[in-house]
């Protein structure tokens, strides 16, 4: 058994720098070596869902795409269920939207209508910490239908982009900060 300290060292080792990735200057952060080691995706999910044990939690809603991979883990482990925030145009059924400022243009990402109930008690989870769009439309989303944030968890924080800022209004919780 290691410490914490320990597996996060372990798990921002397994991190792999693309850069340039989509495009020039991004830096991009590949978790996808940390998702083949049973053991660093597993202290992921320890540790993504530690302030909270299983009945304390509702639904974990999961950011599209990678959002989606930490956060069913995580629904499985504390017995709630997991719910999808989308692209714009990918739910089936009837939908909120949600619209945000990108560098350029906007993105919208939405959730079903009925995918929580009103007072659903909410872990909100993604990947990656950046400027915290993304995240805060999700929350936002989540708000819309009644229900309440009790955490927003993400693997990696960019912290230089100060996404936590926009975040203030939610208890945060990053694994590795760069
Ligand atoms: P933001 O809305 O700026 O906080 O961006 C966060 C979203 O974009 C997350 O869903 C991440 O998966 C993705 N993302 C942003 N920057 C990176 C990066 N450098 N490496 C990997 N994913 C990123």
């Amino acid at each position: 058994m290691h410490d914490s300290h320990t597996t996060i060292a372990n798990i921002e080792r397994a991190i792999r720098n693309i850069p340039d990735f989509p495009k020039a200057g991004i830096q991009f952060k590949d978790i996808t070596p940390v998702l083949a080691d049973a053991r660093l995706f597993s202290s992921c999910i320890d540790l993504l869902t530690a302030n909270f044990q299983a009945g304390m939690v509702d639904a974990v809603v999961g950011i599209d795409a990678r959002g989606f991979i930490f956060a069913a883990a995580a629904a499985l482990k504390l017995q709630a269920g997991f719910i999808p925030v989308r692209k714009k145009g990918k739910l089936p059924y009837s939908t909120h939207e949600q619209s945000y400022e990108l560098e350029y243009g906007t993105n919208t990402i939405a959730i079903h209508i009925d995918a929580l109930r009103r007072g659903s008690r909410v872990l909100l989870i993604d990947d990656l910490l950046a400027t915290g769009g993304t995240a805060e439309a999700s929350a936002l989303l989540v708000e819309k239908v009644g229900a309440k944030i009790l955490e927003i968890s993400f693997v990696i924080e960019l912290s230089f982009l100060n996404g936590r800022q926009r975040l203030s209004r939610f208890p945060v919780r990053s694994l590795v900060v760069y």
